[in-house]
């Protein structure tokens, strides 16, 4: 069985999206239910037809083949919400022919009715968390989150920005002559440098900022609620204190590890893919000036070679 985390981030963020607008679809169609039931108001066709649990959003969503991606139609939670959907639609599709004929839905219809709908809510929620999870999932080496989750904590983030007029700061971090530890000491020793940086960065954050491992040596911090110069300063502290580390490594002279920072803030009307590309211009800049430090972007480093084909 195809496990969920086959699924990219975008796919996952995607099913997500896709299961609370189900859910709001739901909500309405409830309402629309109610309607029928208690004020005598024509159905939905859709609800007394074959099938209706093929016909609401989630249905059409779920029953498509084009949707609905592979690895998550393996899963056994998939499976039950299936079911769950299937028995909600043919319960109220119940209490509207019994309305249909005149009669007064009994109180068993209803219970049912209102049980299979808390089932259905309960295997949404818990579809979406198994998402939430792959979503967050730690690296097995740092025991920090990958990259995965890494998009959709921005985007809330953004949302708050957008609505809420807040700062959050994102930071993007990479190790100084990294792949020299590497070739001096050997990769196992490379592994245990890159394990005490995170370490290290983790403990000196706020509880509330969150650490990512982006790729190799690279590493995003995300700082909700924290101005440029909050987050300069926070991340300046812990370059300061890293560099001021010995790493053990079992070597006769006492080794220090450096990392340099590029820093940017989410801005209002900037997708998060742009501010992270941002980011990765002031660590570019940060590079060529010298490396061990942070700089913040700033529109002058506009379009200036990306971290990614820096070169040693
Ligand atoms: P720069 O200052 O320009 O960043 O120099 P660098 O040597 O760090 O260069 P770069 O960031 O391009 O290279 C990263 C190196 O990190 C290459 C690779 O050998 C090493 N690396 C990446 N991931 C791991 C890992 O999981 N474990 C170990 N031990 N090394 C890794
Ligand atoms: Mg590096
Ligand atoms: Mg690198």
């Amino acid at each position: 069985m195809m496990a969920i985390d086959t699924l990219s981030s975008d796919e996952l963020c995607a099913a997500i999206a896709e299961l609370d607008r189900c859910s709001y679809n739901h909500d309405q169609w409830l309402e629309s239910l109610m309607g029928t039931l208690v004020c005598a108001l024509p159905p939905d066709e859709r609800d007394i037809d074959d099938n209706p649990h093929r016909k609401c959003r989630l249905g059409q969503w779920y029953y498509s083949e084009a949707k609905q991606p592979l690895a998550l139609s393996n899963r056994p939670g998939f499976a039950e919400l299936g079911t769950a959907h299937e028995r909600m639609h043919c319960y109220a599709a119940d209490m509207l022919r019994s309305t249909a004929a005149g009669e007064r839905v009994t109180i068993q219809q209803y219970q049912r009715f209102i049980a299979a709908l808390k089932n259905m809510r309960l295997e949404i929620a818990a579809l979406r968390q198994v998402m939430e999870d792959a979503l967050q999932a730690v690296d097995p080496l740092t025991g920090v989150p990958g990259r995965f989750g890494l998009l959709s904590r921005l985007r809330e983030q953004q949302a708050l920005v957008e609505r809420c007029a807040q700062s959050c700061c994102v930071a993007m971090m990479d190790l100084d002559h990294f792949k020299a530890v590497n070739d001096a000491f050997g990769h196992a020793a490379g592994d245990h440098v890159l394990k005490a940086c995170t370490h290290h960065m983790a403990r000196g954050l706020r509880p509330y900022d969150q650490l990512f491992r982006y790729g190799g040596e690279e590493f995003v911090v995300v700082m909700p609620e924290t101005t440029i110069e909050e987050g300069l300063a926070i991340i300046d502290r812990l370059r300061g204190e890293l560099a001021g580390v010995p790493q053990d490594i079992g070597s006769d002279e006492p080794v220090h590890v450096t990392a340099s920072f590029g820093v940017t803030r989410l801005e209002p009307g900037v997708l998060v893919e742009t501010s992270i590309a941002r980011a990765d211009e002031a660590l570019y800049a940060a590079k060529a000036a010298g490396r061990n430090r942070a700089l913040v972007w700033d529109p002058a480093m506009d379009g200036h070679q990306p971290a990614s084909s820096r070169s040693a």
